[in-house]
């Protein structure tokens, strides 16, 4: 039985967010990639305007793994192979640029440069949770200063100065934003399964018929592929269970009766609480013979239960979807209930027009 979910992995969120994260990814990669290309430019200026052919391999570079990355990102559905992906092509324009940086006359732009590449970090950050961003903005800031001893930063006290505040600010920023992002991604999910299930029994409430529904229609989606069967579900004599056991054994009855049937149900049945003590149950891809054997055992079933609060009975009615109106099939399996109860109760019956 589904349960209310108090503790939603933040991990679901960037997993639920693949998506969009994807785009996100792609735009951030290329646009790192093409970035790191278009310094080639300012290269040429500060070799006096010729051609710096030196440095023109550094800056091609990064579109080798920007093209691995089009093509992981492709096949993987995992946030953090994405991740893991996405982060590699951003350093790889990080160890090109120093690389650049080895050849060029005047090595004191790079501590702008490098602000502008810790700005990737801060775009690609969003799409990943802080355990991996973290880490991955810090080794900017450890590529920095294990490349120094080759390259000899001439500025390096400014270029720390200015890219360890940058990456603190990042860092929090982003620990900020997850916590809002996720806070919020729980409560939608924790609102979303209160209004797709009843609290009481785990069965679904009725506004799922709403969610099954083609907009607009009388039409079922094709999730309920047809020959599609419901099962309308009342407990018999519930009243005197209320007033000889109390409300709450009552409601013990409730679950117990929803648990039999969830346990039973397939994945593609919807179980549905129709309202008191009435269920109903949606089969898909079910005829009405396959639907009345499998609605007579969870009756059988019923009856059978010994360890609830007294020995209780069901009544089930049975109809099929026409495809054309789903009400007239919700009233057609409460005819054949109507006609279950007046025939003697703890009975399925099967609608006939
Ligand atoms: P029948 O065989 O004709 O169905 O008889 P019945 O006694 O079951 O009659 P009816 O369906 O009218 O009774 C429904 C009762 O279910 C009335 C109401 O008090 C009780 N009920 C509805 N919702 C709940 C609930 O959430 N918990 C409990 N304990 N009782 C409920
Ligand atoms: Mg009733
Ligand atoms: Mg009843």
């Amino acid at each position: 039985m589904r349960i209310l979910p108090q503790d939603i992995d933040p991990r679901d969120f960037y997993q639920s967010k693949f998506d969009f994260y994807r785009r996100f990814s792609f735009w951030a990669v290329i646009f790192a990639a093409i970035g790191t290309l278009s310094y080639f430019v300012s290269d040429c200026q500060l070799f006096g305007g010729r051609f710096a052919w030196e440095t023109l391999p550094a800056r091609l570079t990064p579109l080798i793994p920007m093209t691995a990355f089009i093509l992981i990102s492709r096949k993987t559905r995992n946030y953090k192979t994405m991740g893991y992906a996405t982060y590699f092509v951003i350093h790889c324009c990080i160890w090109c640029t120093m690389w650049a940086v080895y050849f060029l006359p005047d090595k004191t732009h790079f501590s702008e440069g490098s602000i502008v590449l810790q700005l990737a970090f801060f775009a690609v950050n969003f799409a990943f949770p802080w355990t991996m961003a973290v880490p991955m903005q810090t080794l900017h800031i450890v590529t920095i200063l294990l490349t120094h001893p080759f390259i000899h930063y001439p500025n390096i006290d400014l270029l720390l100065s200015l890219n360890i505040p940058c990456w603190v600010a990042i860092c929090l920023a982003h620990l900020v934003m997850q916590n809002l992002y996720i806070k919020h991604y729980q409560t939608t999910k924790r609102l979303e399964y209160i209004s797709l299930y009843d609290p009481l029994t785990g069965a679904h409430n009725r506004h799922i018929t709403k969610t099954l529904l083609q907009e607009n229609t009388n039409l079922f989606k094709d999730e309920l592929s047809q020959p599609l069967t419901a099962a309308m579900f009342d407990i018999d004599f519930f009243k005197r269970v209320n007033d000889q056991y109390g409300h709450a054994n009552g409601d013990k009855v409730l679950k117990d009766f929803a648990k039999i049937v969830l346990r039973a149900k397939t994945n593609k049945d919807r179980f549905i609480r129709w309202g008191g003590e009435e269920f109903v149950l949606l089969m898909p891809d079910t005829g009405l013979d396959t639907a009345k054997e499998f609605i007579e055992s969870i009756r059988i079933k019923v009856q059978k239960y010994n360890q609830g609060v007294c020995p209780v009975t069901v009544s089930a009615g049975i109809a099929l979807y026409n495809g054309k109106d789903y009400r007239k099939l919700f009233n057609d399996a409460d005819t054949a209930l109507y006609t279950a109860k007046k025939n003697g109760r703890n009975q399925v019956a099967v609608f006939q027009e």
